[in-house]
């Protein structure tokens, strides 16, 4: 099913996970997806990083299996700066050879060792590569605090109205921390015309290192009452957990609340948290 019919039955409420070090093995996200299943997401998607595999194989291989072994249906993440025509051709043709639906189209974050290639340097090429040659449903990601390369907030906004124009269905957002910064940029992509649905991106905040790593990658607003959980619970790992399960709770109860089209959970692989949030919020879903 393509995600974006999802949205016109209900608030989505959908999860994402990353494939493992090669050193774990494979099992360990069997396992992680055994339990995260009896969440019944909308959806799963999985990332494409450093750990994907040649070609993004392990990515492919978990997206189908999400959708063939767990009956759930799957996004496979495809970030195209550091490849050519032709391999990006190999993985969507693997994409859909696995009966995959649905791909999250990316340009990719550019650290010193990317080698960009030169045939997508943005999102919406890879877009429009796949709208022209594809029958894919197509994702992109925005940034409601606004993209840390961009000029500005106005130039961000207008390069997402540009890639829901050339093709992408279903829209998911970078984490946020402060919901405010989210009506803010709903309103304004309103204006700017973009209609597609926007699921919101919540990253439950369960340990430090991982929180200060983030607002350096994002450049995510820390707002004050999430700096004084981190400095009250910072140190006891359990009381952090808890407070960052019950911060992003009350985010999500305040999205679904404020008309959200839906809630994508980033959970880290953690089936643990991904269950206490989802058992707070599934009857306001
Ligand atoms: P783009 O849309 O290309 O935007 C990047 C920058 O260029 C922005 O500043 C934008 O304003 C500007 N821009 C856009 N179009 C143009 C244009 N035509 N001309 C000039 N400037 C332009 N990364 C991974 O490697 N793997 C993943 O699995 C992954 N999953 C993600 C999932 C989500 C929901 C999100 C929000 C991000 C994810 N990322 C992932 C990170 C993403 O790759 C980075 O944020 C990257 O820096 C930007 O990717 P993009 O697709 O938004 O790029």
């Amino acid at each position: 099913m393509k995600t974006v019919d999802i949205f016109k039955k209900k608030t989505v409420f959908s999860l994402e996970i990353f494939p493992p070090r090669a050193d774990m093995g494979e099992k360990v996200i069997y396992d992680t997806l055994d339990k995260l299943s009896d969440i019944s997401p909308d959806f799963i998607s999985v990332t494409y990083g450093r750990n994907s595999g040649e070609n993004g194989c392990r990515t492919v291989r978990i997206a189908a299996d999400v959708k063939e072994k767990y009956g759930i249906e799957s996004i496979a993440h495809l970030p195209c700066i550091s490849f050519s025509k032709e391999q990006i051709t190999g993985i969507l043709d693997s994409l859909k050879d696995n009966g995959i639906e649905n791909v999250l189209a990316l340009r990719g974050d550019i650290s010193d060792d990317t080698v960009p290639t030169g045939d997508f340097r943005h999102a919406d090429e890879l877009i429009s590569f796949i709208r022209e040659n594809y029958d894919f449903n197509i994702i992109a990601a925005c940034y409601p605090e606004t993209h840390p390369e961009s000029q500005s907030a106005a130039h961000d906004i207008r390069f997402l109205k540009n890639k829901v124009d050339c093709g992408a269905d279903h829209l998911i957002t970078q984490l946020f921390l402060d919901n405010s910064h989210f009506y803010s940029f709903r309103e304004k992509i309103a204006i700017a015309g973009i209609d597609v649905p926007i699921e919101a991106g919540i990253m439950p905040v369960t340990n430090k290192r991982q929180i200060e790593r983030m607002v350096k990658l994002c450049g995510v607003d820390l707002p004050p009452k999430f700096v004084h959980i981190l400095e009250k619970y910072g140190d006891n790992e359990t009381a952090l957990r808890d407070a960052g399960i019950a911060y992003a709770v009350n985010q999500i109860t305040d999205l679904i609340a404020q008309g959200v089209d839906g809630i994508h959970l980033y959970t880290m692989n953690n089936p643990y948290v991904a269950h206490r949030i989802y058992e707070a919020v599934q009857n306001l879903i």
